[in-house]
């Protein structure tokens, strides 16, 4: 936990937000700048900076990517295709410093990446 982190607080409900998706690792939110019809942010309650400083052994981000399954089965995107993106670091455009997956669809997406 991060007391300043704007994910942690949304994972404490401290800044009110509709989950798509909670369980007891793991909570799923609409992005509030939104890159296609359907972009879900999914984040482990517990903090971490990035996906760099996940411990080796610990399952979280096999978890991360089970719970994108799930959101792109219910929201009808897994039918279609879909993009699970991680930015990282300063290049990778990383703007909150709390581990977290992008799940976006519903539109044809463009490769590569700007
Ligand atoms: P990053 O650029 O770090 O990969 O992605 C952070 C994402 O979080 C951005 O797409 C941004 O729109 C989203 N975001 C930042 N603050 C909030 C917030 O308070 N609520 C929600 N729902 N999304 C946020
Ligand atoms: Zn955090």
């Amino acid at each position: 936990m991060s007391e300043d982190c704007i994910f942690c607080k949304i994972a404490r409900k401290e800044i009110p937000t509709e989950f798509i998706y909670e369980d007891n690792l793991v909570v799923a939110f609409n992005d509030i700048n939104p890159q296609a019809p359907v972009h879900v942010i999914i984040i482990p309650k517990e903090h971490h900076d990035s996906i760099l400083t996940v411990p080796a052994g610990d399952d979280i981000i096999s978890h991360l990517h089970l719970v994108a399954n799930r959101i792109a089965l219910k929201t009808g995107i897994a039918k279609t295709g879909f993009r699970l993106v991680n930015n990282c670091g300063k290049d990778g455009n990383q703007t909150v410093p709390h581990l977290h997956y992008h799940l976006l669809g519903g539109r044809p997406l463009l490769w590569p990446p700007g």
